[in-house]
């Protein structure tokens, strides 16, 4: 691993979408993943809010995450759910999606980055 630029301590969405930022911003980085498999042991999210969506979108990603869960209201505050339905944004909603699942829609959008960087 010293011979990229950058290496990344963990393979989750965190990890694997810093890797995708610099990726694009043509930074040769490395992800070093202490799990050997994709499975996890245990989930410790349950889906996507709003904001993260439209920034997925700014990347133009957001239809890959959205194609794997499900769009529902899921915003909430001390137990009272909020319905965001009329809020001024293309995703006036969340999205139900598993830890799994948004692992593995993240090496999938992350694959197909790369993919696309070595055509270039
Ligand atoms: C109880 C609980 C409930 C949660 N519910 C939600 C929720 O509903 N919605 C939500 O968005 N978020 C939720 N979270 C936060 C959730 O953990 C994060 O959204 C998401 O998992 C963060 O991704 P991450 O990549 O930062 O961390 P992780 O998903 O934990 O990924 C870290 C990765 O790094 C690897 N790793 C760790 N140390 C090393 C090392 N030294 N070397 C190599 N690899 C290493 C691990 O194996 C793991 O794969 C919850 C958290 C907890 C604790």
């Amino acid at each position: 691993m010293t011979g990229h630029a950058v290496v990344i301590a963990g393979g989750g969405p965190t990890g694997q979408m810093l890797a995708g930022e610099l990726a694009l911003a043509g930074v040769d980085v490395a992800i070093v993943e202490r799990r050997a498999s994709q499975d996890l042991d245990g989930s410790r999210a349950g889906g996507l809010h709003s904001r993260t969506i439209e920034v997925l979108d700014q990347r133009g990603i957001a239809g890959r995450f959205l194609a794997e869960g499900q769009a529902m209201q899921v915003a909430g505050f001390a137990g009272i759910p909020l319905d965001i339905s009329d809020f001024p944004t293309r995703h006036n909603y969340g999205l139900a999606l598993e830890l799994n699942q948004l692992t593995a829609a993240c090496a999938r959008v992350l694959m197909t980055r790369c993919l696309r960087l070595a055509a270039w």
